[in-house]
């Protein structure tokens, strides 16, 4: 679907500007732009392909050439002067709908505010150069819609709805008083009420909650099977669901032509996962190499937001203190986990967690891509924020909402393209990456970046 531009991207964008933010500016719907002169990052291969000319028809790639291309009366030509032309970014772990503090979303917010939110985090994620999230928990499915009615600016937005949790599991978040959702039938937190979480018992209420997060738009289905650094009732090393209730999970997710990811640290709790089914592993740090190469064999896709291991968490206030200590010990593992993983081949995708505070948050987002390319290396960290992420996306099969390939350049797939300043595979910074996160200032525009598109549509041009 292309975007209109009305009368209220036009009061967004200049709403928008007074907040500081840097608007998304869609321009003029064409049939044609055509880049010359680009350096193609394909998002597969550690090398760029010189002198390229790349043209997008509608809102795909349908010619790549290194001769001059011909183009049609009213084609948009953009000149691009021996810049880097590659895929949008993915984030394959988002929290779009989670957009405050847990106490400002606990106690001071409704849906309204985290929608009103969420449509400036839209914004703000296009224009750091995502044209796809992955979103891992939250009522996310509305933005969705709002994006693809051409409303509001945004990337494509694959919703998870509410994750999904166990009594006493990371997704419990109430407090001590509250009633069990499953002993009593009702969820008084406020947190439920804006569907960030269902918290259910046994394989009838497993199923429940996944189709309810079907109905409401989901194209994925996240659990949470093991403990968390945020959350109070679970420590870290425990194991979450029983293997039944996750196959519950994984068998109406798949009877929806789709798949399971799970939140998850230890070995034990991800061989259980992995045998009933989940195809996707979020964080996973604490895994030894026989659960590696148990994850390798099944094609299992891992995303570990690699701040995770990097000393900036210990000044996250949303990581609960009493947790430190274990997940000192877990940092012991990052060499051998980054290693294990390149080893054994394992499908790792970028993803950045990015939950709370919208400065925090978008600050987390320029942060991991530093660390990020500080452990794996920048061919790697692109790989993973592109091409491998743009696979994982696809898994959503017959609930995937978009047709075409992400994450690639190539001919007919998907115009989700970057045009850059510099070359991010020698200098990962033309992207936004910064070594700061909690003493970083408030996100500047990224001036590098000189022009955004998504599905065929200009919304940052600088040139
Ligand atoms: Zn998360």
């Amino acid at each position: 679907m292309k975007i209109v531009v009305s009368m209220a991207i036009l009061w967004l964008i200049s709403s928008l500007s007074m907040m500081g933010t840097a608007a998304a500016e869609p321009q003029a719907v064409n049939t044609e732009v055509l880049f010359t002169d680009v350096n193609i990052f394909d998002g597969k291969n550690n090398r760029l392909h010189t002198g390229q000319h790349v043209l997008v028809s509608g809102n795909k790639i349908t010619k790549i050439s290194d001769v001059p291309v011909s183009v049609g009366e009213g084609a948009v030509v953009v000149d691009g002067s021996g810049r880097t032309l590659m895929p949008g970014l993915i984030d394959a772990h988002s929290h779009i709908a989670v957009n405050a503090s847990p106490t400002e979303m606990e106690s001071s917010m409704d849906l309204a505010d985290a929608g009103i939110r969420m449509t400036l985090k839209a914004n703000n994620y296009l224009m750091d150069g995502f044209t796809a999230i992955r979103d891992m928990g939250g009522h996310a499915a509305p933005i969705h819609r709002a994006i693809e009615a051409g409303l509001v600016p945004g990337p494509r937005v694959y919703s998870s709805e509410a994750f999904i949790s166990q009594t006493s599991g990371h997704g419990d978040l109430r407090h001590y008083g509250d009633p069990n959702p499953t002993l009593s039938g009702v969820d008084v937190t406020n947190l439920a009420r804006m569907g960030v979480t269902h918290v259910v018992d046994g394989r009838a209420r497993v199923l429940a909650a996944v189709r309810q997060s079907l109905m409401q738009g989901a194209t994925q289905i996240k659990i949470m099977a093991g403990g968390g650094g945020a959350s109070k009732y679970d420590p870290i090393d425990t194991t979450q669901f029983t293997e039944d209730e996750i196959r519950a999970a994984v068998q109406a997710a798949e009877d929806w032509g789709t798949y399971v990811t799970a939140h998850i640290f230890t070995s034990k709790a991800i061989q259980r996962a992995v045998n009933a089914g989940v195809k996707g592993l979020e964080h996973g740090f604490f895994m030894d190499e026989e659960t590696v190469k148990l994850v390798a064999k099944r094609g299992v896709y891992v995303m570990p937001q690699m701040w995770g291991m990097s000393p900036e968490l210990f000044k996250n206030p949303y990581v609960t203190k009493s947790k430190h200590g274990a997940i000192r010990e877990m940092q012991k593992n990052a060499p051998n986990f980054v290693k294990w993983l390149m080893k054994h081949k394992v499908k790792v995708v970028f993803g950045t967690d990015d939950v709370g505070d919208m400065v925090i948050g978008q600050n987390s987002r320029r942060y991991e891509l530093f660390y990020r390319a500080e452990v794996f290396g920048n061919f790697e960290t692109l790989k993973q924020a592109t091409s491998v992420a743009g696979e994982l996306l696809a898994l959503t099969g017959l609930r995937n909402p978009y047709e075409g390939k992400q994450g690639v350049v190539e001919e007919g797939a998907l115009a989700d393209l970057l045009l850059v300043d510099g070359n991010p595979l020698e200098d990962i910074s033309v992207l936004g990456a910064q070594s700061e996160w909690f003493s970083a200032p408030p996100p500047e525009p990224i001036e590098t970046l000189r022009v955004i598109m998504k599905d065929g549509v200009v919304y940052k041009n600088t040139l």
